[in-house]
């Protein structure tokens, strides 16, 4: 995936605040925050959407949400957090490589928009 911006996070081509990374996930403040925190959590492997994710990445999105709860931890996110995957035109997605949005510091309103 040569123009993926996630793909090109990973590989150091575009530069991110890194919050955290391991061998199979990485960890960034997103550059537009709608929150006090917001950090997106994606696994370095290129997945397009939730919806292109199988079977065999069973293991990978288990692992995304143990990671999320480990950043939120380091976040300080005492209170609470939310976690948010938009998926597809209707869900809002933008960026076609597989990421997690954890928003936090602040009460989040419910519904979403
Ligand atoms: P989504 O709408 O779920 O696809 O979310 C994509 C998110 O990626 C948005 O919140 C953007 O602000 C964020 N984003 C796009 N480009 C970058 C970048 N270069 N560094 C950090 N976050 C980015
Ligand atoms: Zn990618």
């Amino acid at each position: 995936m040569e123009e993926c911006i996630f793909c090109k996070i990973v590989k150091g081509e575009i530069p991110a605040k890194r919050i955290y990374e391991d061998e199979d996930y990485l960890a960034f403040h997103d550059i537009n925050p709608q929150a006090p925190v917001h950090v997106l959590i994606i696994p370095k492997k290129h997945i397009e959407s939730l919806n292109a994710a199988g079977e065999e990445h069973r293991a990978l999105l288990g692992g995304l949400l143990l990671v999320a709860k480990k950043v939120a931890a380091e976040m300080n996110l005492k209170k609470g957090y939310r976690l948010v995957i938009n998926t597809g035109p209707d869900g809002g997605q933008e960026v076609f490589h597989l990421h997690l949005h954890l928003l936090g510091g602040r009460a989040l309103a419910w519904p979403p928009g």
